[in-house]
């Protein structure tokens, strides 16, 4: 029917976007199901959000010695019949729909009471924060810098609590707007950090341009470490430019005792990886940092 073909071709043209745009696609009856999907997705996240599935996992930022310098939060989805979804699963689908913005909200909300719950459990430290990982969508969005500043201060928490994580995908596309929202975000008392660092265009000009505190360096330099590879000679050459820049290095994914050694060795200061620990609850993580802390 003329409906049933109409809706073909805007399934191939999803396609098309989807691919970047600029070229012709055909209909195939695979891309149906896709769509399918994600839209039962979407359908299930905006349900998830209502009946408040999300969950957020802690996952310690650590010095050589395992002293605790932050933590990152990550979603997690508690789906009533799969268990826990990661995040690479429904993030994208949360930003194609534009649903990452409640979300984000929530978990930021969320992140602000965990640190008073924190703070009057006496577990809470001064100089901790907690790391927010902002997709382009928010990023990006009129209201956000506002947005952030109501949540600190209706939470009455100091700006040095959270620190911003934006990839260089999101600095990039507009080097000019990052790097104003970026003094905004740290006039709020924030600190910024550059996530998934070499992956993407690892510019040095726009490192040097953009008011960013710390530089994520990506897994992937770090799962390969070894004393004479080119990874380490990377991470070497990364931690040098950052201490140039004066900024914080942290080491992302360290899985062995090998890979803290080695990017120690490197210059690196502060970790985040299983070696350390694996993203857990709040509660998880209290009961074992606690032990140490006292
Ligand atoms: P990311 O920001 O690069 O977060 C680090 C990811 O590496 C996390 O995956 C973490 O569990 C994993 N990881 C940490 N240490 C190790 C290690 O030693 N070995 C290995 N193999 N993996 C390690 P996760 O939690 O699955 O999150 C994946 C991505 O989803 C994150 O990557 C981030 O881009 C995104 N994400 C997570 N939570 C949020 C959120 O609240 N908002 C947004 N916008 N994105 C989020
Ligand atoms: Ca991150
Ligand atoms: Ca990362």
């Amino acid at each position: 029917s003329v409906a049933d073909l109409m809706r073909y071709a805007d399934t191939a043209m999803y396609q098309a976007k989807g691919n970047g745009r600029k070229q012709a696609v055909f209909y195939e009856a695979s891309m149906s199901a896709l769509v399918e999907y994600k839209q039962s997705m979407q359908n299930q996240l905006h349900q998830a959000l209502r009946e408040q599935q999300f969950v957020v996992y802690f996952q310690p930022q650590v010095d050589k010695l395992g002293t605790i310098y932050g933590f990152e939060a990550l979603i997690r989805w508690q789906h009533p019949e799969r268990g826990l979804v990661t995040p690479n699963e429904f993030i994208p689908i949360l930003e194609s729909s534009g649903l990452i913005i409640p979300v984000s909200d929530w978990l930021i909300d969320y992140c602000c009471q965990q640190i008073l719950d924190w703070q009057r459990s006496c577990f809470w430290q001064e100089n901790w924060h907690i790391a927010i990982n902002i997709s382009p969508l928010q990023f990006y969005q009129e209201q956000f810098v506002e947005t952030l500043a109501d949540k600190i201060s209706i939470a009455g928490l100091a700006g040095s609590c959270i620190c911003i994580e934006i990839t260089e995908t999101v600095a990039i596309k507009n080097i000019a707007f990052t790097s104003a929202r970026l003094a905004e975000i740290k006039a709020l008392g924030m600190s910024v950090a550059l996530d998934d660092f070499g992956t993407g265009y690892s510019s040095l000009s726009y490192l040097k341009d953009l008011p960013i505190d710390i530089l994520k360096i990506d897994r992937c330099f770090i799962n390969e470490l070894s004393h004479k590879n080119k990874d380490k000679s990377i991470v070497e050459a990364i931690i040098a430019m950052a201490k140039v820049l004066e900024l914080t290095v942290i080491c992302e994914g360290v899985e062995t005792d090998l890979q803290v050694n080695i990017a120690s060795n490197c210059g690196s200061e502060y970790f985040q990886g299983y070696y350390y620990s694996r993203p857990v609850s709040a509660v998880k993580l209290v009961s074992s940092y606690s032990k140490v802390l006292t």
